[in-house]
């Protein structure tokens, strides 16, 4: 078995990233960071991507409006950093809080800023493999992670576990692509698929994205599979400062000695998907200095 090391992957692009930076004219790439209310996990991720983007060079502009914004005051926001011609990328923290819409806001932000690749139009750009959209962070970070673990998906068949639009979706829809390191045959599965187990045997690779930890057992594996562990479940440990220990989807130990290769929890698809934030960025910027 051998541990695919998302910190040391993220690592690597962070250090490319910091090169193509260096050697870049004019003002630097600027990232918008959103974060509403003060929910502690959104908190850690924005103070992570923050500190990223400065070890890159990316500026970051960090808004924090109260829990108590209004939908059409934070749609307002995001116009003004839409029409800020110095803002490149515009990141909205999900989850929002209380009864805003999601949704909507990821609308709101513009199709050529949405470095987060939750707009319709980016999602819709995947499935029409046209390569000037965004694909969001986690399953490009993904597939980043095959690609330079010497994994190529043609021909192969990947079970995703988990429909979301922020994961599940996109990265079946990257590993279906008609390109190099894709062309593999996909199956998505969700809480309705009549015998998960079944199909998750028959994986060649194995995409978790659920939201349970330690869902995915050893049962539910084929031996020789690469599987990527999504999930980030907080798991109450007493032992611990914070009170909780970060767990995956993935119930790694009894899981990992069957596999091929396999990602962990902490330090497995995490880093990976605030280096690809860091790449969508410095992409944003490159086309709006060609549109000029
Ligand atoms: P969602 O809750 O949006 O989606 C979860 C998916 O899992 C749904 O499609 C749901 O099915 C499916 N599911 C739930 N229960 C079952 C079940 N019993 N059997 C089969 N399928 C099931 O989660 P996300 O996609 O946003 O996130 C998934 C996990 O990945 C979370 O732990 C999240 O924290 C983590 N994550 C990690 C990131 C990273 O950077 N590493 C980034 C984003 C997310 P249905 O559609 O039918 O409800």
């Amino acid at each position: 078995m051998e541990l695919i090391s998302g910190n040391q992957i993220a690592a690597d692009i962070i250090a490319e990233l910091k090169q193509e930076v260096s050697a870049l004219s004019g003002r630097p790439p600027c990232l918008a960071l959103v974060r509403v209310g003060d929910d502690p996990a959104s908190v850690s991720y924005v103070k992570k991507k923050e500190k990223t983007a400065a070890e890159i060079g990316v500026t970051s502009r960090i808004i924090l409006p109260p829990e108590s914004i209004s939908q059409g005051e934070l749609e307002a926001l995001i116009d003004e950093l839409n029409a800020d011609p110095d803002v490149d990328g515009i990141l909205v923290q999900s989850p929002l809080p209380g009864e805003l819409d999601e949704l909507a806001i990821f609308r709101r932000v513009l199709p050529t800023k949405d470095v987060d690749g939750f707009h319709t139009l980016n999602l819709g750009k995947i499935a029409q493999e046209d390569e000037t959209g965004f694909a969001s962070c986690t399953p490009a970070g993904i597939m980043e992670m095959l690609a330079r673990s010497d994994v190529d998906l043609r021909g192969k068949h990947v079970v995703v576990v988990g429909r979301s639009l922020i994961v599940g979706k996109p990265v079946a829809l990257l590993a279906l692509q008609k390109k190099a390191g894709a062309n593999a045959t996909v199956t998505i599965c969700h809480s309705a698929t009549a015998d998960l187990p079944a199909l998750t045997r028959q994986a060649d690779v194995l995409i978790a994205a659920i939201g349970r930890a330690h869902f995915v057992t050893k049962d539910m594996v084929k031996p020789g599979a690469v599987v990527i562990d999504v999930g980030i479940n907080r798991m109450p440990d007493a032992s611990r400062k914070s009170g909780y220990r970060l767990v995956g989807d993935v119930e790694f130990d009894g899981v990992a000695p069957l596999t091929a290769k396999i990602t962990p929890v902490p330090g497995g698809v995490g880093p990976m998907t605030v280096a690809m934030l860091m790449k969508n960025t410095i992409k944003a910027h490159r086309l709006s200095s060609l549109s000029g």
